[in-house]
């Protein structure tokens, strides 16, 4: 069970969580209570970081809110918990198999020496029982055979399991118009990369590249909302083919992307930036069944090199400033984010 509290430190989460559920705009529910629960334990790290930057907003949370923190942080960690549960379910399963191959090697050696002694002329009184003795024998391993079969289905049955988990899990981190990361996927990302961080890598890196599409209103406006998807996918496949390794390339909302670059230091980063930019800029989109390109698309991206100690959402943020930057100073380019 993920929750491993006694009935007083409960209690002491219960006391804590319900003025915060009062609060809020949201209905007072299970979800909304899982929550909280969560966040007032300190248990879900990407959950407190993303609840903190909802309530910095200084509006109560809505339904849609805590539906989203639900669906993106508590709802996941099930997830987990049932691979782990499979991944015990297939241990104990091992230890089991195992356990059966030494039997029916002890029952082979048994049914040898039987077989020697039944064979052996010097005692013929007691043949008639060691023949006895061999067809139980017979029937004890042909009955460890049948368990072993039994044993390598279940087997079978359990990695697919395993591997259907494993699906749903990359699913629920993947977005599905562009097979980026999701912003999901991308949160855990961030927190995993920030919480390896020390003193020694950080003129490497990480840093952050935030873009988001030009005008893309009015090219949804002008061609329609399939042809916007299809510019978005455009760009998430020039993103795609600009990162590798250990890089996190993810689509943060409807035509913003993020990548998060652990290794590479700032000026890497403001290159990589206006690579990106550049290809974008370079490339044409034809509406399906037409040979005529459409208007240029642009991408205006901000680029932050993470300080030692910074929050993930306060290193976001600096990312957006500088996107933000770009965006005023007239679109399609890159700037840089200042130190705070
Ligand atoms: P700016 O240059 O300042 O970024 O202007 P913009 O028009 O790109 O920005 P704005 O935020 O005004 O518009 C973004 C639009 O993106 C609005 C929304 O309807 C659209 N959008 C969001 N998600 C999707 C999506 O998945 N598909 C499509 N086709 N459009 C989307
Ligand atoms: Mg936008
Ligand atoms: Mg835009």
């Amino acid at each position: 069970m993920k929750y491993p509290h006694s009935k007083e430190e409960s209690s002491e989460f219960l006391r804590l969580a319900l003025p915060l559920m009062a609060q809020q705009d949201a209905a007072l529910h299970p979800v909304s209570y899982a929550v909280w629960y969560e966040y007032v334990a300190g248990i879900n790290h990407t959950l407190t970081i993303a609840t903190d930057t909802l309530l910095a907003k200084g509006a109560p949370l809505a339904e849609d809110d805590i539906k989203m923190l639900f669906e993106r942080h508590v709802a996941d960690v099930c997830n987990e918990a049932a691979s782990a549960i499979v991944a015990g379910f297939q241990r104990v399963l091992g230890d089991i198999s195992q356990s059966t191959e030494v039997a029916a090697k002890e029952a082979d050696v048994f049914g040898v020496t039987l077989q020697r002694i039944a064979q052996d002329g010097t005692n013929p009184g007691a043949t008639l029982d060691l023949q006895a003795l061999l067809d139980g024998t017979q029937t004890m391993q042909a009955s460890v055979a049948t368990l072993k079969t039994q044993l390598n289905a279940s087997r079978q049955e359990i990695e697919r399991l395993r591997e259907e988990v494993n699906r749903a899990r990359d699913a629920s981190l993947t977005d599905s118009l562009t097979g980026l990361v999701n912003r999901k996927g991308f949160d855990q990302a961030l927190a995993n990369c920030l919480s390896g961080v020390d003193a020694e890598c950080t003129a490497e890196g990480p840093c952050l590249l935030m873009g988001d599409i030009d005008h893309f209103k009015t090219i949804n406006d002008t061609y329609g909302h399939l042809f916007g998807d299809k510019v978005i996918r455009a760009v998430a496949s020039v993103i795609k083919g600009h990162v590798k390794g250990r890089d996190t390339a993810a689509r943060y909302g409807g035509e913003e992307f993020v990548i998060l670059l652990p290794d590479t230091p700032l000026h890497g980063a403001q290159a990589l930036a206006e690579h990106i930019r550049h290809s974008i800029e370079n490339g044409r989109i034809k509406r399906s069944g037409s040979q005529e390109a459409v208007a240029q698309v642009t991408l205006s991206l901000g680029v932050a090199h993470y300080h030692l100690g910074e929050s993930a959402t306060a290193f976001i943020e600096r990312a957006d400033r500088a996107l933000y930057l770009s965006k005023r100073d007239g679109r399609n380019r890159v700037s840089t984010a200042t130190a705070h």
